[in-house]
């Protein structure tokens, strides 16, 4: 169950710049913003793992 401690939930998105609560339950945190600078981000509350989809869009700069 949770007795993998570098079990880590890799999210796709489309944007490089992202939110995350930590989603409903024991893991929910406050929301914070995060920006992927190289294809991907770990958010540092829940250790989540944002992977920009390929192909997608930079919305950045
Ligand atoms: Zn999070």
């Amino acid at each position: 169950m949770d007795t993998q401690p570098q079990a880590t939930e890799i999210v796709h998105v489309q944007s490089s710049t992202i939110s995350c609560d930590g989603g409903v339950g024991q893991l929910g945190h406050p929301l914070v913003y995060l920006r992927i600078t190289a294809r991907q981000v770990t958010c540092p509350y829940c250790s989540k793992l944002f992977v920009l989809d390929e192909g997608a869009v930079d919305t950045g700069h």
